[in-house]
């Protein structure tokens, strides 16, 4: 661990460099409260040991600093103040300003030890929660088995981007993908590779999508979205085109498909261009059921093919 001490009284300092150093920690010592301001941006502690009565400003002010700058950050970082007054009044005082602990001095060595650890106890749970948060908010908006977006995290962006468009009166398209003749790959290949085939075509339109804000998702079962924000529908025609190609490139064998000897994909394409005052779920809507109509003609004509409808 990384420890902060601000401690204006040198012996204090000495004694427990001493003590901390001994335990293995690292130490970074200052003076006053400004100092220990400064030092917690630049060294980053793990963990700060906080003196209360110190020159230019006194440690209850800057435990409230350095707590305010952590959660900016999203952040914790433990505040252990160390100090001669043992009123409760003092304890109660240094806790309400963002201290985690307080101990007064003389500190004893092993006290003060047991301290950093059960501090450092806090503080890797808090790592871990943080962790997993982020895989729980990573699996929130990530569909499992292709690793693109969900479903869920299409219903989102899908509001948002139409949202925007009612607002700059720019269009948004939507490309509905369904890979042709699945359910048969499905039954004569096995699960396992219908699994894999679903991996393979979710990489290829991730890769196909090059604007930072189009977002690929996983609409269904072996359907797939691209929502395209700013794109006209030309433009949308294309990256379907695209995709479609990109898939028939693949070259995944499929003895048993009504439109090819091998995997290929079916794309409907729609846009709409909102004007201000429209309502978002009504579009979002339209805009769904009409790419999903192209996509029934893409089918209809014959598999392996983009339809688009204005
Ligand atoms: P079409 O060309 O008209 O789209 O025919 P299709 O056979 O692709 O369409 P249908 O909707 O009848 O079949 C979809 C099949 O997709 C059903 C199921 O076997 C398969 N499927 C859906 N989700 C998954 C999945 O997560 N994994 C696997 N392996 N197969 C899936
Ligand atoms: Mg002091
Ligand atoms: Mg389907
Ligand atoms: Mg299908």
């Amino acid at each position: 661990m990384k420890v902060l001490l601000a401690e204006d009284s040198k012996t204090n300092q000495i004694l427990i460099r001493a003590y901390i150093e001994e335990e293995g920690h690292d130490i970074v010592i200052v003076s006053d409260g400004q100092q220990a301001i400064e030092q917690f941006q630049n060294a980053r502690p793990d963990l700060v040991l906080m003196d209360i009565i110190m020159p230019v400003k006194d440690g209850i002010e800057a435990a409230k600093e350095i707590r305010a700058l952590c959660e900016q950050d999203g952040d914790w970082v433990p505040i252990v103040f160390l100090s001669a007054m043992t009123e409760s009044k003092d304890i109660v005082h240094a806790i309400d300003a963002g201290g985690d602990d307080y101990l007064t001095k003389p500190v004893e060595a092993v006290v003060l030890n047991a301290k950093l650890r059960a501090m450092e106890r806090i503080a890797d749970m808090r790592q871990q929660l943080k962790k997993a948060n982020r895989e729980l908010l990573r699996m929130t908006v990530r569909d499992g088995l292709t690793g693109i977006a969900n479903r869920r995290h299409f219903d989102e962006v899908i509001s948002r981007e139409v949202k925007r468009a009612i607002r700059s009166g720019l269009p948004v398209s939507l490309v509905m993908c369904d890979i042709d003749c699945f359910k048969p790959y499905n039954d004569n290949y096995g699960h396992q590779a219908g699994d894999d085939c679903l991996k393979y075509v979710a990489r290829t339109m991730a890769k196909v999508s090059k604007r930072p804000g189009d977002l690929v998702a996983r609409y269904g079962g072996e359907e797939f979205a691209a929502v395209l924000p700013e794109t006209e529908l030309a433009g949308a025609r294309a990256i379907a085109e695209n995709v479609r190609d990109a898939v028939d490139k693949l070259n995944l064998s499929h003895d048993y498909s009504l439109a090819s000897d091998h995997i290929t994909l079916s794309c409907g394409v729609a846009t709409v261009s909102p004007s201000k005052g429209d309502d978002v779920a009504v579009i979002v809507k339209q805009l769904i059921k009409t790419a999903d109509k192209a996509l029934y003609q893409a089918k209809d004509l014959g598999r392996n093919q983009v339809a688009v409808i204005d």
